[in-house]
């Protein structure tokens, strides 16, 4: 015969269990979900940006209006596109993917690469500037802070660590 604490805590022990069960059920539904969804994005690419289009033509003012909400709530998307046509413009290599760009941000640990301030707005550094002949490849890319990649601008990293450290001599 049981005691009542012994069935209390077998109860609690299976609402543990089954709580614990669920959220890894969950999770692997969730990337099995994922996993699904970019598969069907890979092989639809052609169809998706058609029916893109046809909303795009059919509610030109939503669409437009949805664009441009969705754009100011991602800044980041705007700023890599900008990164990539400096590139172009550049003439360089071009081959950073937005997977690539998130791996290097979380190596980074979310932070500055020069600063080490945390965030979730990092700008895409060139290591080695654009216009000293640096690529758009994961190699050469690091996240910086606003500040940061601004200040360093077209110089070398030796030359802004060097650029810093005399400020603060
Ligand atoms: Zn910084």
């Amino acid at each position: 015969m049981k005691t009542l604490e012994q069935i209390q805590r077998n109860r609690r022990y299976q609402a543990e269990y089954h709580k614990k069960y669920d959220a890894l059920y969950h999770q692997s539904q969730r990337d099995h979900y994922l996993t699904l969804k970019r598969l069907y994005h890979e092989t639809h690419r052609k169809q998706e940006a058609l029916a893109r289009k046809k909303r795009y033509t059919r509610f030109p003012e939503e669409s437009r209006s949805k664009s441009r909400l969705y754009t100011v709530l991602h800044p980041e998307i705007n700023r890599a596109k900008a990164e990539r046509r400096r590139a172009r413009l550049a003439g360089t290599t071009i081959s950073l993917t937005k997977e690539q760009w998130e791996t290097i941000q979380a190596i980074h640990d979310f932070s500055c690469a020069y600063c080490g301030h945390k965030s979730h707005n990092l700008t895409q550094d060139h290591v080695i500037p654009l216009s000293k002949g640096g690529t758009h490849t994961a190699e050469n890319v690091v996240p910086a802070c606003k500040s940061c990649n601004s200040s360093k601008g077209a110089k070398l990293p030796e030359q802004f660590r060097l650029g810093r450290l005399s400020t603060l001599l």
